[in-house]
């Protein structure tokens, strides 16, 4: 049989609670001409998951959409064998089939992966969509120079960490912001942020503004909020922001958060940029595995995953995500790894 999770209702509450979701069972599914049957490893956890699920764009009765990294147990495609490893987008599933007319959610094609290149688990990290979103939001939007200051919100977390360590290799200050103390502690001591400072402290705009004298030249935005109150004082003539997200506010009913952070920076002179990262696949997905695959592999670029055991653990995990409870990149291993010699971390 095939276990999987399913929205059990439209949410109404601002997060996801004990009866979001709903487990069920059913046959494994048989794969077709041009499709495969895969067995989900890795189930990839991100906030955006909220936003379908809130919007109607994920149904009640639907298995949950995310991203996974999968084996391959039969396969009527051409190229593709049994025990390959793929990324593919299963969702909270053990089993799912990919291929020909199988509905591709989300907006990376299905390939199959070289468990050469690195952890099979960083094809839905950092070489894959949280580094392209880093990339595209950094590299190609921000643009930091040499000596110029760079403010990433959630700092320690998937996209937060390789953003600012991308910034880092062009020789910018950066400065971090992140949650509770230990996450502070790795974004400076590990990644080696020049600063980091908690949103949680009770001085917290005073620390940011300590931290960064001589202003912000390019905001990295993942979160909103008091985050971005506490930045928006700060901000240099010439400055660059990128919204990434806005995860502070993916509780909200209603409301452009996005539209009015825009337009209180574009007011202090702040060239703003959205992002979203399905429209630099095509275009920046290579550039940025070559960047990041060879600095990922000496060690130039840190990265950190927060791996929760069991498909069993899918609802906790993900409203864990939502709220800060993560420490890194927030994935769910539901059948083992036969990669892996040692447990990541
Ligand atoms: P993270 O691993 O960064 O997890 C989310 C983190 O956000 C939490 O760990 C927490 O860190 C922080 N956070 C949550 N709520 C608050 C709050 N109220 N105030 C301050 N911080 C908060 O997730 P991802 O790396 O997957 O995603 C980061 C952002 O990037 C999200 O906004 C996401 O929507 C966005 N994104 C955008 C994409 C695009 O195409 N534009 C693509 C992918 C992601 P802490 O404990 O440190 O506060």
């Amino acid at each position: 049989m095939n276990r999987y999770w399913t929205l059990a209702d439209r949410p109404v509450g601002a997060w996801p609670d004990a009866r979001t979701f709903e487990l069920r069972d059913g046959p494994i599914p048989q794969p077709g001409p041009g499709q495969a049957l895969t067995r989900t490893i890795y189930v990839s956890l991100d906030p955006y998951q909220w936003g379908y699920r809130r919007r109607g764009v994920e149904k009640p009765g639907d298995v949950c959409h995310a991203r996974t990294v999968s084996q391959v147990v039969e396969s009527r495609i051409e190229g593709l064998e049994p025990g390959d490893f793929v990324f593919n987008t299963n969702g909270w599933a053990e089993y799912g089939l990919m291929g020909e007319g199988v509905p591709r959610p989300g907006y990376m094609v299905p390939r199959r992966l070289d468990p050469a290149v690195g952890p099979i688990s960083y094809a839905v990290g950092v070489l894959g969509m949280l580094g392209l979103t880093a990339y595209a939001g950094m590299v190609l939007q921000g643009d930091p120079r040499p000596g110029e200051t760079v403010v990433v919100s959630a700092a320690s977390g998937g996209v937060g960490q390789i953003a600012g360590q991308l910034a880092r290799l062009r020789g910018a200050q950066v400065v971090g912001i992140a949650g509770r103390e230990e996450k502070v502690r790795y974004v400076t001591d590990e990644l080696g942020f020049d600063a980091c400072v908690s949103h949680l402290s009770p001085t917290f705009a005073q620390d940011l503004k300590a931290a960064c004298p001589g202003g912000v030249d390019v905001y990295f935005e993942n979160v909103g909020g008091p985050v971005f109150e506490a930045v928006l004082p700060l901000f240099n003539p010439g400055a660059r922001m990128t919204i990434c997200g806005l995860i502070a506010h993916y509780g909200d009913d209603g409301g452009d958060a996005g539209a009015k952070e825009r337009a209180r920076a574009e007011a202090r002179g702040v060239a703003v940029q959205n992002l979203f990262v399905g429209d630099y696949v095509e275009s920046h997905h290579e550039a940025m595995l070559a960047e990041l695959g060879p600095a990922v592999a000496a060690g130039k670029v840190r990265y950190r995953q927060d791996v929760r055991e069991g498909l069993e653990a899918l609802p906790e995990a993900f409203a864990e995500m939502l709220k800060g409870g993560n420490f890194g990149k927030m994935l769910v291993r539901v059948s083992p790894d036969p990669t892996l010699q040692v447990a990541v971390n």
